[in-house]
């Protein structure tokens, strides 16, 4: 068991405990990434955070709060001093949960009297003024999360929202004084907290104003927030003389081996990278109209690849099509068979090229990326250096060197593939 954990988050999914574990990693902390709540006995190497990857964003309330207090247990088994409820920056949830719902459990579990929430993440152009989340220039319920099929968000105010879902008060520290900075936002807490506030939204409009809310955050147990939130909380361990100077948080060491990439997006931005990948690389397409069995389709890639992978070359696999091209296949198969059958060649894929020595792996669309990580049996990623913005690359706990960049499809730049591969040995 490590004894030196800091901080402990429990994330509401995937890409998100990545987007928050890669900004505390950038912060100086060494961060593990774990999926699902540990298992008592394991073990994990010397680290100052650990974040706990649910899938917990939209299940039924109930089972959201017994995982998040499965892993809270977890936690403070591995004695942390704050935890962070990291939620969706556009605050997804419905007033059936379950952010406040999860809120009130680990407020309670804590023993906390007040908790602190907030979305913001100005990089990504998320921001919260009189407790409104702004998604660029436009209130939150006229952005198109309005639509959204799971989580429509249709209303804006975050102490409404939360009111909603919380059995407890929600209150505001507005701008007038986080602009006034650390101490003022502290006081403006210990106030609403005397009043018997239990959830306290706080606004945040720029980078500066997170900063600030890490500060007076210091002795707060229960942070409740975006990726965003975080960015003040590692200088507070810091000058509590509880962090060494990692100038390495991010070192994952050299694997050697083989490279491959794996993408089963179809979004935008990874078809162009793909093309990109495809002028630089052998590539082998994956087409589901060709075999009706995940594990045929995996061979016959794997044989077309098979010269090129002896020589250690890198290969590049990919399914991904455009529109047109994936509607007339999804109108063959059906739109959830189209998507089982690619998602499970991928994992057949993956499983066969590490078994044939491929150390380096880059997987890019988030469903495919949860195929891979559960095909190869992944239970917990050490988190390294940032590719692009939100995606870093991350080495597999285990007794088998392998390292993982896992991006959602509309993340990274166009030569995100080459570059990510260039980036570690
Ligand atoms: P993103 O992050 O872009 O949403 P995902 O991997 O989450 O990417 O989702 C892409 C989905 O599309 C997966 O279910 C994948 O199996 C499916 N898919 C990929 N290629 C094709 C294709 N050529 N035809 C039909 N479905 C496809």
């Amino acid at each position: 068991m490590n004894d030196r954990i800091l901080l402990g988050a429990i994330a509401d999914d995937f890409t998100g405990a990545t987007d928050l574990a890669n900004i505390l990693v950038r912060g100086g902390m060494r961060t593990v990434q774990t999926i699902g709540v540990p298992a008592a006995d394991t073990v994990l190497p010397e680290c100052d955070v650990v974040v706990v990857a649910l899938k917990s964003r939209t299940i039924p309330a109930a089972d959201a709060i017994r995982q998040s207090l499965a892993a809270l247990d977890w936690l403070k088994a591995q004695g942390v001093q704050q935890v962070f409820f990291k939620v969706c920056s556009t605050f997804d949830s419905t007033d059936a949960g379950n952010i406040g719902q999860v809120a009130d459990a680990l407020l309670d579990a804590l023993g906390e009297k007040i908790s602190v929430v907030c979305p913001a993440y100005p990089a990504n152009r998320r921001t919260v003024f009189q407790g409104h989340l702004f998604v660029g220039d436009v209130l939150l319920s006229d952005s198109p999360m309005r639509n959204h099929p799971l989580t429509p968000m249709t209303d804006a105010n975050l102490v409404r929202v939360l009111g909603r879902q919380s059995r407890y008060p929600v209150g505001l520290v507005p701008w007038s004084k986080v602009g006034a900075g650390d101490t003022a936002i502290a006081e403006a807490l210990a106030a609403l907290a005397a009043q018997g506030v239990r959830h306290a939204v706080v606004d945040a409009v720029r980078d500066e104003d997170l900063h600030a809310i890490g500060t007076a955050c210091r002795r707060q147990r229960l942070l409740v927030g975006g990726a965003g939130l975080a960015l003040g909380l590692p200088q507070n361990f810091r000058d509590d003389n509880l962090l060494a100077d990692h100038a390495d948080a991010d070192a994952l060491g050299q694997v050697g081996g083989a490279a491959a990439v794996l993408a089963g997006s179809c979004s935008e931005a990874t078809r162009a990278q793909v093309a990109d990948m495809a002028g630089r690389h052998p590539a082998v397409v994956i087409d589901p109209l060709t075999a009706d069995n995940p594990v045929h389709l995996a061979e016959a890639a794997l044989a077309n690849a098979s010269a090129t992978l002896d020589r250690g070359e890198t290969v590049l696999f990919y399914s991904s099509a455009d529109p047109a091209a994936v509607a007339s296949i999804q109108q063959r198969l059906g739109l959830e068979h189209a998507a089982t059958l690619v998602e499970q060649a991928f994992a057949h894929l993956a499983q066969a090229l590490v078994a044939r020595g491929v150390r380096r792996l880059v997987v890019a669309g988030g469903e495919t990326s949860g195929a891979v990580v559960g095909a190869l049996g992944v239970k917990a990623l050490a988190i390294g250096p940032q590719i692009d913005p939100g995606v870093p690359w991350t080495r597999v706990l285990g007794p088998q060197p392998l390292l993982l960049a896992l991006k959602s499809g509309n993340f990274g730049r166009t030569d995100f593939f080459s570059r990510a591969l260039e980036m570690v040995r």
